[in-house]
């Protein structure tokens, strides 16, 4: 066999290889219709501000987290977008005087759910059920696992929006919790709903979305966060809840 042959082999190979990755890195995620989208959060991510009406019932120790998680998970997903778009907000605001995003929070175990716009939020529940939900209610995706069972992916990519709070990503001092499939699909929604050309902050393309996000400094950008505590939470007694990180658990998140 002669030069050319081996030449040929490596080229198959390496071609080979490239359309293995290319299946791999496809994506399989799901959106809402555009008129859910168009419902979503993510439509006040040009405002001054994003508005979180947090509603509900919590102790003081469950409405301190449910605070600095949903800034969290809402600046977490608005990350995936600032390295688009320069003009996505920094600033979140805690109100119930004109929501962009309401979270009802709810003592004990039970089924967290949302729908465009709002999420109803177990306090037992883990950070990524936050994250998780606000894939729905801010960013307009659908649910990825099948037969009903987050977690179980079938022959989806992983993500998010399939393992929900739970998986190999669910730490969210290690991950962002969201996965390529995730960024995907909220980049894809954003620039169905708000097409032209954005300008993209010079920072945007050596920005890790996967790593976790700093909540008071979720990206290299001046300026300051800004929160005002102006909830509608009726505070209960008690301590903070132990959250519940066992897979085999009562809570189902939606
Ligand atoms: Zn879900």
């Amino acid at each position: 066999m002669n030069g050319y042959f081996y030449a040929f082999i490596f080229l198959a190979m390496v071609s080979a290889s490239f359309s293995k990755a290319d299946q791999e890195s496809e994506s399989r995620y799901k959106t809402f219709s555009e008129s859910s989208v168009r419902k979503c959060s993510m439509m006040n991510i040009h405002k001054p501000s994003f508005n979180i009406c947090l509603s509900g019932q919590a102790t003081g120790a469950d409405l301190e987290r449910a605070q600095a998680w949903s800034a969290r998970a809402s600046l977490t997903w608005f990350r995936a977008l600032k390295v688009l778009d320069q003009q996505v907000t920094r600033t979140v605001l805690f109100t119930c005087k004109d929501p962009h995003l309401t979270i009802t929070l709810r003592p004990g175990k039970g089924t967290s759910h949302a729908t465009p716009s709002y999420t109803t939020i177990y306090l037992t529940r883990p950070y990524g059920t936050w994250t998780h939900e606000l894939g729905h209610a801010l960013a307009g995706l659908g649910d990825t696992y099948v037969g009903g069972t987050a977690g179980s992916c079938g022959g989806q990519p992983a993500s998010l929006m399939c393992w929900g709070a739970y998986g190999p990503r669910a730490n969210p001092e290690e991950w962002s919790t969201l996965w390529s499939d995730d960024i995907q699909a909220i980049q894809y929604n954003y620039r169905k709903v708000f097409p032209g050309t954005p300008a993209q902050p010079e920072w945007g393309s050596s920005t890790d979305l996967e790593a976790p996000l700093q909540l008071n400094d979720p990206w290299p950008a001046r300026g300051e966060e800004v929160y005002l505590e102006d909830h509608q939470v009726e505070l209960l007694r008690g301590r903070a809840s132990e959250i519940d990180t066992a897979e085999d658990t009562e809570s189902v998140d939606l």
